[in-house]
């Protein structure tokens, strides 16, 4: 899969949950995968539990290959938009350049480009974080799509 940042991260997102369903079949039958124990990242994985609390199509909690595969998901998700951000130019450089190495300094020696340049950081991560928890809560019928793509082999609907 892959992610365009530059694309409206709506759009984005809809892209990582088409990736979802469309490698539920084989995800679910891989060994590690397809077992009943959910690994510990999983497990305190906070988007996944959200997303898992506001699914109304099933009493029963997601197996362990549907939380995985999409934990993996998000995180290339929130990579490709971190990437992305630092790569913007800032002050005559990019937004990484300042960033980078900002924690080893101590503020009292942060210059204004490079306290800017945390706080760019800062509030994106924030964002990212709040809409983040709103398209969790708000998957509809996604999990339930998964699910069904999971037990046909080239599902498209
Ligand atoms: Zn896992």
């Amino acid at each position: 899969m892959k992610l365009d940042p530059t694309l409206p991260w709506d759009t984005v997102f809809d892209r990582v949950l088409q990736s979802w369903k469309d490698s539920a079949y084989g995800q679910s039958r891989r060994p590690f995968l397809s077992e009943d124990v959910i690994c510990e990242a999983c497990f305190w994985d906070r988007y996944v539990s959200l997303g898992m609390a506001c699914d109304e199509y099933t009493d029963h909690e997601w197996p362990h290959w549907m939380r995985h595969t999409l934990r993996d998901l998000l995180i290339e998700l929130r990579c490709v938009l971190f990437d992305h951000l630092v790569d913007r130019s800032y002050a005559g450089e990019t937004v990484g350049d300042y960033y980078r190495g900002s924690g080893l300094m101590p503020k009292s020696r942060q210059g204004e480009a490079v306290r800017r340049a945390v706080e760019i950081v800062s509030d994106h991560g924030i964002v990212v974080d709040l809409w983040l928890k709103q398209r969790m809560a708000t998957l509809g019928r996604w999990p339930e799509r998964v699910r069904r793509a999971a037990l046909h082999e080239k599902s498209r609907s």
